[in-house]
């Protein structure tokens, strides 16, 4: 997707071989107007899935996934982090070690608004090694409702997340697909290709 590629290129902070800041417009201040245009092309690339619901992770999650449920006119659901007072319902609970944080968390959604007729949308802001992802998935599965793909705002494909879900049949869509982040410098997949358009 040109406009995030851009986006990235312009206000993409690389800190390191590994990882990415892109706290201007999505994992900290949040640009709308590109979120509903990230919304939309999930909604393009999975329209002919009828998909039912979307499920993403807090927080990073949330604003690409809300927006996709509006074009894809679903309901969203996120999975949480932390245990919460009111959330308390048939628990679905998974383990996930971020990332970024290098801890591990028990994330969980309430089986409440997920059942075995659903055909679900999962989203995430980055795909690194693809446990956030695996450990959506596993929710959705234990709450016996189908996984038709997921969608990922910003995937490094130098990292292993993309094969591992590709091995386990599912379908991967990222939006912005980065082969390197070696020297400071932004490169993704298509890029040669692109500049010799
Ligand atoms: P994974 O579970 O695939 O290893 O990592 C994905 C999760 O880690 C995402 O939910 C995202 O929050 C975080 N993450 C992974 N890599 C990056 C990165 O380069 N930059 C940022 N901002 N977050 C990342």
């Amino acid at each position: 997707m040109r406009l995030l590629e851009e986006k990235i290129k312009n206000d993409g902070l690389v800190l390191n071989d590994n990882v990415l800041k892109v706290d201007s417009f999505l994992n900290h201040q949040i640009d709308p107007v590109l979120m509903n245009e990230v919304g939309k092309e999930f909604a393009l690339r999975f329209k002919e899935e009828s998909i039912t619901k979307i499920v993403t992770i807090e927080s990073s999650g949330i604003a690409p996934a809300v927006f996709a449920g509006l074009h894809l006119n679903v309901p969203v659901i996120f999975a949480r982090k932390r245990k919460s007072l009111t959330l308390i319902d048939d628990l679905l609970t998974a383990s996930v070690h971020s990332f970024t944080k290098d801890e591990t968390n028990e994330i969980s959604i309430s089986n409440k608004y997920l059942n075995s007729n659903d055909r679900v949308l999962i989203i995430d802001d980055f795909l690194a090694n693809g446990q956030a992802a695996l450990a959506l998935v596993d929710l959705v599965q234990q709450a016996q409702a189908n996984v038709t793909g997921i969608g990922i705002v910003i995937e490094k494909s130098f990292q292993p997340g993309s094969q591992k879900l590709n091995d386990l049949g599912l379908r991967v869509e990222s939006l912005a697909r980065i082969a390197s982040l070696a020297n400071g410098k932004v490169k993704f997949i298509n890029e040669k290709v692109e500049e010799l358009i």
